[in-house]
């Protein structure tokens, strides 16, 4: 049987757990931040649910397929176990509109900041949206915390710090940043 969570943690991948690297098209580019494992260790130790949602538009656009993208989470998990913590679902949006991919060139309900990802974490898990959190270095990661009601953390990792200079009309981060670790002590003081 699944676990149940009341409260998730939604964290973005790329610029937030992992470096920035573009299209990320071989496990072998996994690069952790040197935080990360400690700050998703002491989310998992407060019995949080802790759960990646990423787009991953170069599966539409013909970059790599869903394969690889399998595969950079294995290697992810498997870096984590070694160091005591865990991703207790991977999810990801395969979509975007102007894909070459017929099968995923579509609108769709789960990239960000859409709520699909959080809803499977929802419907799997039995999270409560509104307490739990999203973190992540984009202000669509902010707009998917706005739309499921949830706290929402911008990292200045990745293109957080160059995000932060431009917040679109409407956007409000609940805290803001340097890097994950940071996050993750705001969300441990804010629950
Ligand atoms: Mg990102
Ligand atoms: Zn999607």
């Amino acid at each position: 049987m699944t676990r149940r969570f009341e409260r998730g943690v939604f964290l973005d991948r790329d610029g937030t757990i992992i470096e920035e690297v573009g299209y990320l098209d071989r496990p072998e580019r996994v690069d952790f931040f040197p935080w990360t494992i400690d700050a998703i260790r002491a989310l998992n130790r407060a019995g949080l649910g802790v759960f990646l949602v990423s787009n991953q538009s170069g599966i539409a656009r013909g970059f790599f397929d869903a394969h690889v993208v399998d595969q950079v989470h294995e290697r992810m998990a498997d870096m984590l176990q070694a160091g005591g913590a865990h991703i207790d679902a991977y999810y990801y949006c395969p979509h975007h509109p102007d894909g070459s991919v017929r099968e995923f060139a579509r609108v769709c309900e789960c990239r960000k900041p859409a709520r699909g990802l959080v809803d499977r974490a929802i419907a799997e898990f039995g999270i409560d949206p509104e307490k739990s959190f999203v973190v992540g270095d984009r202000w669509l990661d902010v707009g998917l915390a706005q739309a499921v009601h949830a706290k929402g953390v911008l990292v200045r990792t990745g293109y957080g710090e160059r995000e932060e200079q431009r917040a679109p009309k409407g956007a409000a981060a609940d805290a803001i940043v340097d890097n994950l670790v940071a996050a993750s002590s705001w969300i441990l003081s804010n629950i």
